[in-house]
């Protein structure tokens, strides 16, 4: 089975980091939390940089 991004928003800072590099995927939402808006929005390889890249590590993959 395909891996499916998430964010755990109990961690995120909102700091927006995700979302600037990738709001094919990430947006915020009424809180000002990342949420995931489109999990096929780009390639693995390119989430995996996005995960690797939030301070709080709070970027999963559900599988
Ligand atoms: S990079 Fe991490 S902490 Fe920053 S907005 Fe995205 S999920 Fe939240």
């Amino acid at each position: 089975m395909a891996k499916v991004v998430y964010v755990d928003q109990e961690e995120c800072t909102s700091c927006g980091v995700c979302i600037d590099e990738l709001p094919e995927v990430f947006e915020f939402d009424d809180n000002d939390l990342s949420r995931v808006h489109n999990p096929n929005g780009a390639s693995e390889e390119k989430i995996q940089e996005v995960m690797d890249m939030c301070p709080v590590e709070c970027i999963h993959w559900k599988e």
